[in-house]
């Protein structure tokens, strides 16, 4: 049996409305425009977009001890931020970061980042590497006195730690180009002095153990980043400061406090 030729324009004209349907599916129309959020990718036009972002706190002992915790016994925590706290951050670029509203206490953390690709619930550790696409430098930017004031209440933390412009980032590197990260020098320099200095392999938890973790709390996807905690020695940065982020294997991440 042979189609006919309008039988053919059916089908054609079915797939076509199908596709438009799909397509329509996967972008609604909104009421206003959101705009998405994307992080550049190192040797590519592609971009890579955020889903979430996710931090872990407290990851290096020293760190941990600073902030009044005992690093022997605490297990791992996260908290996020909004998927626009990224502040994107061109490489060679000393960024204007604006110095934000309700601080006297504004503090930078440095920090490794993890973007997955793919994700899941209950990632075994040995599997959690798998979803990795690649890494990057980011500044976990902290209202220091507000989130102690809230952690003091018991209240959340969110005006310390999720606020506008508070997550600047340096552009994705991928694994296939940089490998993992499970040691390498970790360093943040204010005005050339630097401030903290670490090593990747101190950190408490693993890329591949907060994966796990987070994935028992969480179904991770495509698109979430994991800022993996800051070592210690963090503190304040003033107006006309520049703080230089440096991680072994990345290119410098830099940003002017305005
Ligand atoms: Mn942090």
């Amino acid at each position: 049996m042979t189609h006919s030729r309008r039988d053919v324009m059916t089908i054609a004209g079915g797939l076509s409305v199908a596709a438009a349907a799909g397509a329509q599916a996967q972008t609604p129309k909104t009421i206003f425009p959101v705009a998405p959020t994307f992080i550049p990718i190192v040797g590519t036009s592609d971009l890579y977009p955020v889903r979430r972002i996710y931090c872990i706190g407290r990851n290096y002992a020293a760190h941990a001890r600073e902030m009044g915790s005992d690093p022997t016994r605490e297990p791992p925590f996260f908290f996020q931020k909004p998927t626009d706290a990224i502040q994107n951050v061109k490489i060679g670029e000393v960024a204007d970061h604006p110095y934000p509203s309700l601080t006297k206490n504004y503090h930078y953390e440095v920090e490794l980042v993890a973007a997955l690709k793919s994700g899941g619930r209950n990632i075994a550790m040995d599997k959690a590497l798998d979803h990795v696409y690649g890494y990057a430098v980011g500044l976990d930017m902290t209202r220091r006195d507000l989130q102690r004031a809230m952690g003091d209440e018991k209240k959340p933390w969110e005006i310390g730690k999720s606020f506008d412009m508070s997550a600047p980032i340096g552009p994705i590197h991928p694994v296939d180009k940089v490998g993992h990260f499970t040691k390498g020098a970790i360093q943040l320099s204010v005005n050339g002095q630097v401030k903290q200095k670490a090593d990747l392999s101190f950190m408490i938890w693993s890329v591949a153990e907060q994966i796990a973790k987070l994935s028992e709390a969480f179904e991770l996807k495509a698109g979430d980043i994991i800022y993996s905690g800051t070592p210690e020695n963090v503190g304040p940065v003033v107006k006309g400061d520049v703080l230089l982020c440096q991680i072994e294997k990345l290119p410098d991440l830099s940003v002017k406090i305005v």
